[in-house]
């Protein structure tokens, strides 16, 4: 059994089922911090001392044409111990955009992360949503597409607030956590300081808790529990973040894109 399966409590066989074993409480899983869209000048740095702060590594889903304006925040991610992860160039969505586009819109982007020596296990697709191409392209990329166990609503400017059940429960029990380290245009908030504050209180629950925060496992390793797609947390949410995941198929992880870049 390789680690991060025991990490997962995957393939364990029966007779290594220690006799005393609290039934309540689940195996714990690491904490997946995941952030999207970026890098930013002004916010990815502010991320990378808050994890550094609580000798915390992370998965970063780059966007193409912000690495292209910002190849030092990339060698900065890398240098610090986490890792960077394909999301696209343009952040096209998968359900209308054309074969061609995706096509184009994904090689540039592998160009651009293989450029630092980056070659990407994990996929995660703009909004969350796949297309009719989304997981041909993905098998012929050699990517596994990701989605996450919880949405922090970053990218709608919630915060601590908002988040407190949630930020407490996935650093009780660990899994893959959705968050932003840029802010989209047409997202309803101005600044990413509401991440910054969700992360920290995340790293201090997590700490108190002592659960692992690390990066995604290696694909090939990851058995079934790293979510592929979004699907609503197994833990209790508040009732306003209930009202929100009702109100709508797939949670967005931002709002639309621009046609093209600003
Ligand atoms: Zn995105």
């Amino acid at each position: 059994m390789s680690q991060d399966d025991e990490h997962y409590g995957v393939g364990r066989p029966s007779s290594e089922i220690p006799l005393v074993h609290d039934w309540q409480r689940p195996p714990r899983r690491p904490l997946h911090l995941t952030f999207d869209d970026g890098p930013d000048p002004t916010w990815t740095p502010q991320v990378l001392e808050l994890l550094a702060l609580y000798e915390a590594t992370a998965t970063f889903f780059v966007l193409g044409w912000r690495m292209r304006d910002h190849p030092e925040l990339i060698e900065e991610i890398l240098a610090a111990g986490h890792d960077v992860e394909l999301h696209g160039d343009a952040h096209l969505d998968h359900e209308i955009a054309s074969l061609g586009d995706l096509v184009a819109d994904t090689d540039a982007a592998l160009r651009l992360l293989r450029a630092h020596g980056v070659v990407p296990q994990w996929w995660r697709i703009p909004f969350g949503r796949p297309g009719e191409h989304t997981r041909a392209l993905a098998n012929a990329h050699g990517v596994r597409l990701v989605g996450w166990d919880i949405d922090t609503f970053d990218w709608r400017g919630d915060g601590w607030a908002e988040q407190q059940p949630s930020v407490r429960a996935v650093a009780e029990h660990g899994g893959v956590v959705l968050m932003h380290d840029a802010v989209a245009p047409g997202t309803p908030r101005a600044g990413a300081e509401n991440t910054l504050e969700i992360v920290g209180a995340i790293l201090q629950e997590a700490t108190a808790r002592q659960t692992m925060v690390i990066p995604l496992p290696p694909a090939t390793l990851a058995g079934s529990v790293i979510p592929e797609l979004p699907r609503t947390s197994p833990f209790e949410r508040s009732e306003a973040t209930m009202r929100e995941v009702q109100g709508r198929q797939v949670a967005p992880d931002e709002a639309k894109p621009p046609t093209r870049r600003p």
